[in-house]
C-alpha cells in the first residue's frame, strides 16, 4: 500500500517553503519534495534581494496586487522574526527625454497599483538626494528595500518543520497521475523510484514548473504555460564606490527586466545587474565579455565608475512566461479544477517580484488549499 498524504509540494524554493509554512498551520499532513540536497539553491538564492514597491505591473494583475500586499507582509515578518533588511529607498532614473516620459507613466502606474508614497523628482531634487547620480529626472520610492533572503529561507524552513511539514530532499518528482480522488506522485531518489498518494499537489518547481504541469497531464502549449529562461548576470563593483550612492538606483525598465541597477547589499557590497538575456539552458556562469555592456549601461547614470572596477559575480535565471519581444505576462497561480485536475495547484512564471510577493502568494495559495479540503 502506498503512503497517503494530504498535500505534496514540489520544490523547496522560497515559494514552496512559504506555502508549506502557511498551510502547515492546520492539521494537514504536508510533504515537500525537493530534487536538490537542501532548500533554496536555485532562483531563490540567485536574485537581487530587493523588496519591490509594486510599481511596474498593470493594475489588478497578480504581480501588482501580490507585490504590494507581500511587501507589507514581508517587512512585518522581518521585524517580528529578526530577519535583516534595510528600507533603503529606490530611485528610478531617466537618462533621456524618452525615459522621462516613461517615468511619468510608471509613476501613474505605481499610484494605480496602490504605491502611495512615490514622488517624481526633478534633476535638482535628485541631485540633492544622490549627488553622484546623473539623470534628468527620477521617481523616489521610499518603501523599496533589500533583505537577507538566506535568513528568510532558513526561517520559513524551520517554521514549516516545526509545524510538522516533512521535507524530502534529493528527491525529484518524475510523475503525477490522477487516480480516483487523489494524485499518485512518483519520485526518484538515490534508492530508486517510489510513490505516494496525495489529495492536493502544489507545483512550486520554479524553472521546472511548466514541465511539472505537463507531467500532471496539462497541455502546456494550449494553456500558455511554457517557460522561457531569461538569464540575469551580476558584476560586483570595487569597494571604493560603497558610499557614493545610498539608495537603490534603477534605470527606466527594459522589455524583459528592470534594467541594470545599482544595489548596495546589507554587507555594503555593491552589485550591478541583473542583465536580461534569453537562454536555452540553465548555466550560472557569468560571461566576462559582458563587462563592457554592464559598464556602458551603468555609466549613463553612474558617471564615476571605471571599467576595470567591475568583476563577474553571479547569475540567476528567470522563469518567464513572456518570450522574447512579447508583452506582459502575469504570474500563473491556478487551481486547475476547471481543466479537470481538482487539487492540482500550479504556480508558473514566478519571476520578479516573486521574492517580495512571497508571503502574499503563500496566503493566496493557502486559500486555494482550504477550498480543496472543504
Ligand atoms: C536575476 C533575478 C533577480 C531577481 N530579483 C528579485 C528581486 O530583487 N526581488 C524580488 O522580489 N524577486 C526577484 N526575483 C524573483 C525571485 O527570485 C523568484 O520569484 C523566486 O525566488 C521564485 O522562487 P521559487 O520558489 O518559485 O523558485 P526556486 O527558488 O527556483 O525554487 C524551485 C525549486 O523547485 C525544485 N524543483 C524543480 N523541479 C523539481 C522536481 N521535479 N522535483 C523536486 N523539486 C523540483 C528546484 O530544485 C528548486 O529548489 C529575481 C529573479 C532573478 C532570476
Amino acid at each position: 500500500m502506498l503512503a497517503e498524504i494530504d498535500v505534496a509540494i514540489i520544490g523547496a524554493g522560497v515559494i514552496g517553503l512559504a506555502t508549506a509554512h502557511e498551510i502547515a498551520q492546520g492539521e494537514k499532513e504536508v510533504f515537500v519534495f525537493e530534487k536538490n540536497r537542501t532548500f533554496g539553491l536555485e532562483t531563490s538564492s540567485r536574485n537581487s534581494e530587493v523588496i519591490h514597491a509594486g510599481i511596474y505591473y498593470p493594475e489588478d494583475s497578480l504581480k501588482a496586487k501580490l507585490c504590494v500586499e507581500g511587501r507589507s507582509l514581508l517587512y512585518k515578518l522581518c521585524d517580528r522574526h529578526d530577519i535583516a533588511y534595510k528600507k533603503l529607498g529606490k530611485i528610478i532614473v531617466a537618462a533621456s527625454e524618452n525615459e522621462t516620459a516613461q517615468l511619468e507613466n510608471l509613476y501613474e502606474q505605481g499610484r494605480k497599483n496602490g504605491v502611495e508614497d512615490l514622488t517624481l523628482l526633478s534633476q535638482t531634487e535628485l541631485k540633492k538626494l544622490e549627488p553622484n547620480v546623473e539623470a534628468r529626472a527620477g521617481i523616489l520610492s521610499p518603501s523599496s528595500g533589500i533583505l537577507d533572503s538566506h535568513t528568510l529561507l532558513k526561517f520559513l524552513y524551520s517554521q514549516a518543520r516545526e509545524k510538522g511539514t516533512e521535507f524530502v530532499f534529493g528527491t525529484e518528482v518524475v510523475g503525477i497521475e490522477r487516480m480516483g480522488t487523489k494524485y499518485r506522485v512518483e519520485m526518484r531518489d538515490r534508492e530508486g523510484i517510489s510513490s505516494v498518494f496525495s489529495k492536493v499537489v502544489i507545483n512550486t518547481a520554479g524553472l521546472n514548473s511548466d514541465r511539472i504541469a505537463q507531467l500532471a497531464g496539462i497541455d502546456i502549449a494550449k494553456a500558455g504555460y511554457r517557460l522561457h529562461y531569461c538569464k540575469g548576470e551580476y558584476f560586483s563593483l570595487d569597494s571604493k564606490y560603497r558610499n557614493l550612492v545610498s539608495r537603490l538606483i534603477y534605470p527606466a525598465p527594459e522589455q524583459a527586466g528592470h534594467g541594470i541597477h545599482w544595489r548596495r547589499g546589507l554587507d555594503g557590497r555593491v552589485l550591478l545587474g541583473p542583465s536580461a538575456n534569453y537562454v536555452e539552458a540553465i548555466d550560472y556562469s557569468v560571461d566576462e565579455t559582458h563587462k563592457q555592456y554592464f559598464y556602458n549601461s551603468a555609466k549613463r547614470f553612474l558617471p564615476f565608475i571605471e571599467l576595470e572596477d567591475l568583476t563577474p559575480e553571479s547569475a540567476g535565471i528567470r522563469p518567464k512566461l513572456q518570450g522574447p519581444g512579447e508583452g506582459f505576462r502575469d504570474f500563473v497561480i491556478t487551481h486547475e479544477e476547471k481543466a479537470g485536475f481538482p487539487g492540482l495547484i500550479n504556480l508558473i512564471g514566478i519571476e520578479s517580484p516573486g521574492l517580495t510577493a512571497t508571503p502574499a502568494i503563500a496566503r493566496y495559495v493557502g486559500r486555494m488549499v482550504d477550498e480543496c479540503f472543504n
